[in-house]
């Protein structure tokens, strides 16, 4: 079995997480999460997004958060964008790299974004011109390129042609999003070797969500076929408002835990994790889906034992 040397962690419970939550964290809240974040190792971490305030009202004060945090050296503070009026918005705001999305699933575009696939893609050229002249970064993400409720298992050729659709427009940084979770770790593997191979211009991320407790496993399917960057999200919280049954992200505690306990680099401060996902579960009022939230590290067990 493969594992890399180190591996970078994305923090997507700011956005994933929390819009998914009935409790909504006031502005000076999400400030102070980021910068515990960025004290706990993190060194991207996706902070909103810049969606329509009434379809999703927990993003609203995206804009606010990064005004108030500013630069942040050597961090990357990223927001997702559904359109140009986002990415408009991210610049207006001082924020730095924006991330489009599309489905390969036609009907969670369609429920998620409003608008076909192809309509989605039409509008990335504008949102990466845009972009540019401002100076910030852009990436791209594919939800659903695995499988998902109302088509089944995507075919290759549909996530190709929104692979080479990022290319052509100048992404090369894309990220494969198991939105359902429905992906199994061989269809992990094969799709990571596949594009891998296939696009070795691109980097990659993957993001998996534990709706069907097989996200560690993918997680680590895809380390085998040689991936590195990972979205996780603090408790494991997260979820998709137009996802049947969906369930939260691969829990970063888990991660870090599970990465540590293999020789695998994060570079995260896995009890400045805990502690403030212990905060968060106060505020929130439920309990994180998080093992090693939940259990403790295996290290302290044993220390406790010793
Ligand atoms: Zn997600």
């Amino acid at each position: 079995m493969k594992q890399p040397g180190s591996v970078t962690l994305c923090e997507v419970g700011l956005r994933d997480g929390l819009q998914n939550e009935k409790t909504v964290i006031p502005t000076e809240g999400k400030i102070a999460m980021v910068r515990k974040l960025l004290d706990a190792g993190f060194r991207c971490i996706e902070v909103g997004s810049f969606t329509h305030p009434k379809a999703v009202p927990q993003m609203a004060d995206t804009d606010e958060v990064f005004r108030a945090l500013g630069d942040v050296a050597d961090a990357e503070l990223r927001a997702l964008v559904p359109n140009l009026r986002g990415v408009t918005r991210a610049i207006g705001c001082g924020c730095k790299k924006v991330k489009l999305n599309v489905s390969a699933s036609r009907q969670h575009n369609l429920k998620n974004l409003n608008m076909t696939p192809e309509e989605s893609v039409a509008g990335f050229a504008s949102c990466v011109e845009a972009s540019r002249e401002a100076g910030i970064g852009i990436s791209g993400s594919i939800s659903m390129p695995f499988a998902s409720p109302w088509e089944g298992v995507t075919p290759i050729e549909t996530v190709d042609a929104i692979i080479e659709a990022y290319l052509a427009v100048g992404i090369a940084e894309i990220s494969l999003s198991d939105a359902s979770g429905m992906a199994t770790p061989i269809q992990v593997s094969r799709l990571c070797t596949h594009v891998r191979q296939k696009y070795p211009q691109a980097s990659w991320w993957l993001h998996f969500h534990n709706t069907r407790g097989m996200a560690m496993a993918n997680l680590i399917a895809a380390m085998d076929a040689g991936m590195t960057r990972f979205d996780t999200s603090f408790g494991g919280l997260g979820g998709c408002p137009f996802v049947p049954g969906a369930a939260g992200n691969l829990s970063t505690e888990d991660v870090v835990h599970l990465c540590q306990g293999s020789g695998v680099e994060t570079g995260i401060d896995l009890l400045k994790v805990m502690e403030l996902s212990r905060q968060l579960q106060t505020l929130l009022g439920h309990p994180m889906e998080s093992y090693v939230l939940r259990a403790g590290r295996s290290e302290d067990l044993i220390a406790a034992h010793a």
